[in-house]
Order: C-alpha cells, then sequence, then structure tokens
C-alpha cells in the first residue's frame, strides 16, 4: 500500500502532520491547532459527528518509539491485536481514499481551469487574427493609394517636360522671328578692329555675344543659357 502524508482534514487547513494529530473515532485526523477547537466544540470539524466520551478521539504521535511500539499492544492476545491492527488500517485506507478524492477534485478543477484558460486564449488569438487582417487589408488601401499618387506625379511630369518644350520652340520661333523681320537700318560704316590694326580672333566673337533670351520675368532660364543659337549676321554687315 503506498504511504501517503497525514494531512489535517479541515479543508481550509490541510497542514501536514509530522509530530502529533487528534484521531477522531469518524476516522478524521486534525492537526494540535484544531484539534483544541474540535475537543473544545465537542465534534467532529469534518463531519460534525459528536464526541459522546474522551474515547471518540485520541492525541497520536505521529513518529512513535520504538519503546512506545513495543509497549502498546504488549500484553494483548492475538485476536485483540488484529482487532487493533484492522481499524487501524481502515483508518489508514479512509484517509488514502479521501485524499485520492481530493486530488482527484483538483484534477478536475484543474481541467476546468484549463479549458477557461484555453478558451480565453483562442478568444484573444482570434481576436488579434481579425486585428492583424483588419490592419493588413488597410495597409494595402494605404500602398495602393500612395501607388496612385505616384503615377499621378509621374504623369504631371511628363506634361511638364513638355510644357517646357513647347515654351522653349515658341520662344525660339519669336526670336527668329524679330530677328529676320527687324528693319533693315543704315548706319555709318564703322571701321572694324581688323582695320584699326586691332587682332581679335575672331571676327564672330561680339556677334555670338549679341544674342540673349530672356523669359516672361526678365530673366533667362537655365536651360536657354545652356542653348547657345547661330549667330545671325545683320544686314549691314
Ligand atoms: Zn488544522
Ligand atoms: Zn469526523
Amino acid at each position: 500500500m503506498a504511504e501517503i502524508p497525514m494531512r489535517c482534514n479541515l479543508q481550509s487547513c490541510r497542514v501536514l502532520l509530522e509530530k502529533k494529530g487528534l484521531v477522531t473515532s469518524c476516522s478524521h485526523i486534525f492537526c494540535q491547532q484544531h484539534a483544541q477547537i474540535s475537543v473544545k466544540a465537542g465534534k467532529c470539524l469534518a463531519c460534525s459527528t459528536v464526541f459522546n466520551n474522551s474515547y471518540d478521539y485520541n492525541m497520536t504521535d505521529m513518529q512513535p518509539t520504538d519503546q512506545y511500539k513495543a509497549m502498546i499492544i504488549t500484553g494483548l492476545n492475538p485476536e485483540q491485536i488484529l482487532d487493533i491492527t484492522g481499524r487501524s488500517i481502515s483508518f489508514y485506507t479512509y484517509q488514502l481514499s479521501n485524499e485520492c478524492r481530493l486530488k482527484d477534485d483538483l484534477l478536475k478543477q484543474s481541467k476546468i481551469e484549463m479549458e477557461n484558460i484555453k478558451a480565453n486564449f483562442k478568444a484573444d488569438l482570434d481576436k488579434m487574427h481579425r486585428l492583424s487582417n483588419d490592419m493588413k487589408k488597410e495597409l494595402d488601401e494605404k500602398s495602393a493609394e500612395v501607388q496612385k499618387y505616384k503615377d499621378q506625379l509621374m504623369q504631371n511630369n511628363r506634361l511638364l517636360k513638355k510644357l517646357q518644350m513647347e515654351l522653349y520652340s515658341c520662344k525660339r520661333q519669336i526670336t527668329t522671328f524679330k530677328t529676320t523681320n527687324s528693319p533693315r537700318v543704315d548706319t555709318p560704316s564703322t571701321p572694324s578692329l581688323t582695320q584699326l590694326g586691332l587682332n581679335t580672333g575672331s571676327t564672330h566673337r561680339s556677334e555670338d555675344n549679341d544674342f540673349q533670351f530672356w523669359d516672361d520675368n526678365g530673366s533667362s532660364t537655365p536651360y536657354l543659357q545652356r542653348w547657345q543659337p547661330r549667330p545671325i549676321r545683320r544686314f549691314n554687315d
């Protein structure tokens, strides 16, 4: 038979009995603290059986000495010894079955709590999955919106470039028109630098600098500055 540690049978106590315990005729046992309360109340604290006399309970030594064990039933005949032993084993069996029943109840309660925890965990997990899916959906929508703005920006850039090219072409046509249709002005001939005996290195350098393009605000734009128009000869050259 498996040995079990004896514990106070009061459910709110359940302290381990290592030295002494109050054993009752109704097969219950209590710690010293609850033994005093039980004896004072005159009844068992576990099953409320009333103590009719002092033989209904007994304070037992949980770790009896060898001398005590040698003397406690010495002098009794075998029938009495077996009767006492049988009653003691019945008490132990009852305590063992009670301990098993309590542990079984504890196990059932733990299973119920575990099932509740699992159910709550599953509910939380499902909630997090739904939240995650909602966030993913929102992220996809925002990404699509950003892509839409990117496409629109690229389209606007292409349109801006096209308009700049058209503007450049228009200004070039206007300049060409003004240059080719300006009236001829007779001016007295002035001696060239070569005629004056000065070496310029290039006879058309001064004409190159005569061409500048200006935008509506009066300042030259970068790409117009980069563009170098062909020199156009004046009528009096
Ligand atoms: Zn107790
Ligand atoms: Zn009892």
